[in-house]
């Protein structure tokens, strides 16, 4: 049986010499780490805790959660434009399973490593399988994408695409709407990954923060609808969105136009980036989506009137009766 320090120092230290650029002055081993972040820039710092049965099925492969685990907080870094420092990893596992062990620790450095992100510390209890990631990232002054800073006038963007992760959670529980003979073996993987390994947009995020061409941004976790909800309300703006130009993942893009629409305007785990841009900076904005590879796409309009209204392509209202996801509702 492994004992606790056994497990850190096999699974989570890794012994190498520090990768250059390196902001970890102290990682694993002491009572806190010491990280240098570049003088003169803000720490962003965020906490996203991923539990069994709730956020992931008992059973999930362990390499897909190690990835998810990290994404869904380098995905917050991303929203907020700042680049990743390093992470804390606060794990309770049932046991100490050499395997699951292996495919998780594998899973969160391969992402940790695409981002030059480094583990610097942690805690380890037995309990009810649970991850929590803490974050740190950094920031030029006055060029973080906060909710607050959207103007009307304003063109709402996505990044990427939406609903497939909707999509395959969907045809895991077996809900009704979803046709299957479209949904084939290789749309049904497509829309797995989208669910267990999300991309964070992350170089998005830099661009959009480093050439102030964003004024508002989030990531999009809990659905579309709700989550613009929350620029809309910090902003104390309102917007008009197109639903029929929400761009669809390539397994969604096949099924029906109600679930097209309800999936991408509310369907959540979509880990892309909502921000919005003043007209102006529209090929700017373009620019930096190619730059990084990262397709964009202009969905709406901030308006001065609070509100939400949701238009087909022909700007008729739209009413799909959604909400975005609340844990406690
Ligand atoms: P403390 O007694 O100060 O809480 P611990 O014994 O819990 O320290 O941890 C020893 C070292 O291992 C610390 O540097 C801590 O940050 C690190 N650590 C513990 N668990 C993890 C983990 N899951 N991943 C990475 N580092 C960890
Ligand atoms: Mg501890």
């Amino acid at each position: 049986m492994l004992s606790e320090f056994d497990l850190i120092k096999r699974y989570f230290k890794r012994d190498r010499p520090a990768a250059p650029g390196s902001r970890t002055v102290l990682g694993i081993g002491d009572d806190c780490a010491l990280l240098a972040p570049t003088p003169g820039k803000l720490l962003a710092v965020s906490s996203d805790m991923l539990v069994e049965d709730r956020h992931f099925f008992a059973g999930a492969d362990p390499f897909l959660l190690g990835h998810k685990s990290l994404a869904v907080n380098l995905s917050d870094l991303a929203a907020m434009g700042a680049a990743p420092l390093g992470f804390t990893l606060a794990l309770a596992l049932p046991g100490a399973d050499p395997a699951w062990l292996d495919g998780f620790s594998r899973g969160l450095f391969a992402l940790a490593d695409e981002h030059g992100c480094e583990l610097v510390g942690g805690d380890t209890t037995r309990g009810p399988l649970n991850v929590c990631i803490t974050i740190f990232g950094e920031v030029a002054p006055g060029r973080a994408l906060r909710r607050d800073g959207a103007r009307p006038g304003d063109d709402i963007w996505i990044s990427g695409t939406l609903g497939d992760a909707r999509l395959a959670l969907a045809a895991c529980r077996d809900e009704a709407g979803i046709d299957r003979a479209a949904l084939d073996a290789a749309h049904g993987a497509l829309a797995a990954r989208r669910l267990h390994a999300p991309t964070p947009r992350v170089a998005l995020g830099r661009l959009l923060a480093e050439g102030a061409l964003a004024r508002a941004a989030l990531d999009i976790s809990d659905g579309l609808v709700g989550d613009l909800g929350h620029i809309l309300a910090a902003s104390r703006v309102g917007a008009v969105l197109d639903v029929d130009a929400l761009p669809a993942g390539p397994a969604l893009a096949r099924q029906p136009r109600a679930l097209r629409r309800r999936f991408t305007a509310a369907g959540g785990d979509d880990y892309e980036l909502c921000f919005t841009a003043p007209v102006a900076g529209r090929d700017a904005v373009l620019a930096a989506g190619a730059a990084c590879a990262t397709p964009v796409t202009r969905v709406g309009r901030i308006a001065a009137q609070p509100g939400l209204a949701l238009v087909d392509a022909d700007g008729a209202p739209l009413d799909l009766g959604l909400r975005g996801w609340d844990h406690f509702a």
